[in-house]
């Protein structure tokens, strides 16, 4: 079996998913399993709706409208009737948020917004779900929740991985069913509640499926030729790597390069199953291959910007040392504000850190911390990552820059820049 993950810009448009059938089309000798992400921005449209809900703003069924119309005016396009049964069933769907918008605001913001923002990929995958079945490709639609188990810690479920495979082995054996199409992002706790795996997650759910079915390799179809050292939009000499190491693609992905989600590539590495990452808008090219064969090529760096950095500095406030119990405590309440940091400095009296924009699970950390340091923050900020790097080329890297906070070791270059 091979698993295809399709992310929300190939299921933007009714255009994009006949190019998805296309793709479908070419490889169904196969068995294959889809993942898909919500459609467009339909996530970013949902957090909003949630945001609103759980604010108890009066704009809810004006953002929800929204969502429905532009899933509607898709559908419209794709089945050239609204008699399709799917409608009904889309209808159905949206009518689970409608309950629960009604209701007064849930006291835990975390559990709604899992339920509400998950309803993204379960529209698509039934309308592609249909879609493919109007373009007589009998396939099979299946409830990720009841395949992806997990914890119930809501917008960040950790998996049951024991539960999780036993479930996904039984897809193996469903006779005569050569297509599955399931969602990405989203799992199901043992209450039966929905759960997001973290945003972008849909690329991990799509490992998770390939890893617990042993398949033969997991394909994700985005819309860059494949990876490349480099962003091309911001540094004009950017090359596509043909073959990548796995523990190369994970810490390009760690360090903040948009490529796939940093938790994509560890599950297959221990499966061994090869990750490609292939055009969707020319899927005959080869993209990029990674796997546990090939060597790593250091003669190209890698050029890796993370962005809305937040540079924090953490001071001792009656100016004793920053010892191991003092970062002890610091570092644990990095870990219960689920705060990771990218880059981390120590001196004497403080410790300088630089995390992704979030402002309120830095408040949360600044309040539970706040008898014991100083914090003090400056926003806006990138991390600049080279590995690889070659010492003559780093000036041009950074000029025209401030460099706020640097960082060598032999194979790593990292700056904060403002
Ligand atoms: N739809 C989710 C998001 O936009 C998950 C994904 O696309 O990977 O974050
Ligand atoms: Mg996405």
């Amino acid at each position: 079996m091979k698993v295809f993950k399709f992310g929300g810009f190939s299921v933007s448009s009714a255009a994009n998913i006949k190019q998805l059938v296309k793709i479908i089309k070419q490889g169904k000798d196969d068995q294959i399993l889809i993942v898909v992400s919500a459609m467009g921005k339909t996530t970013d449209a949902l957090e909003a709706l949630s945001n609103a809900y759980n604010n108890a703003h009066d704009d809810t069924f004006q953002l929800l409208s929204g969502i429905k119309n532009y899933h509607e005016g898709v559908m419209k396009e794709l089945f050239g009737t609204e008699h399709h049964p799917v409608f009904d069933e889309i209808a159905n769907t949206f009518i689970e948020i409608e309950w629960m918008l009604d209701d007064e605001p849930h006291p835990d913001h975390d559990f709604s917004y899992d339920q509400i923002v998950s309803v993204g990929e379960l529209l698509s995958s039934k309308i592609i779900s249909a879609y493919l079945k109007e373009c007589g490709l009998d396939n099979k639609w299946i409830d990720a929740r009841s395949y992806i188990h997990t914890d119930n810690t809501y917008k960040e479920g950790a998996i049951d991985w024991a539960k999780t495979k036993t479930s996904i082995s039984r897809l193996k054996d469903i006779p005569g069913q050569n297509i599955i199409i399931s969602q990405g992002f989203i799992g199901g706790t043992s209450e039966n509640f929905t759960t997001t795996l973290g945003r972008e997650g849909s690329d991990y759910s799509a490992a998770v499926f390939a890893s617990c079915l042993g398949a033969e390799s997991l394909t994700v179809w985005k819309d860059v030729p494949g990876i490349m050292n480099a962003d091309p939009a911001l540094f004009g000499n950017a090359q596509k790597y043909e073959r990548l190491p796995y523990s190369e693609a994970l810490e390009l992905a760690y360090y903040g390069a948009n490529i796939i989600h940093p938790k994509t590539v560890k599950p297959l590495q221990n499966s061994d199953i090869p990750l490609y990452v292939k055009p969707f808008l020319s899927p005959d090219e080869s993209g990029t291959r990674i796997d546990g064969t090939t060597e790593l090529n250091t003669d190209i760096p890698a050029i890796i910007v993370k962005k809305n950095q937040t540079l924090l500095t953490v001071s001792t406030k009656d100016f004793s040392y920053m010892d191991e119990t003092l970062l002890s405590i610091l570092l644990k309440g990095l870990a219960d504000a689920h705060i990771k940091q990218n880059m981390i400095q120590l001196s004497a009296l403080s410790v300088s850190l630089s995390l992704d924009k979030d402002e309120i699970k830095l408040k949360k950390l600044t309040d539970q911390l706040s008898e014991m340091f100083e914090f003090s923050d400056i926003q806006g900020l990138s991390l600049l990552t080279i590995l690889h790097f070659n010492p003559r080329d780093i000036d041009s890297y950074i000029s025209g820059k401030s460099v706020l906070m640097e960082q060598f070791s032999k194979n790593k270059a990292q700056f904060i820049l403002q």
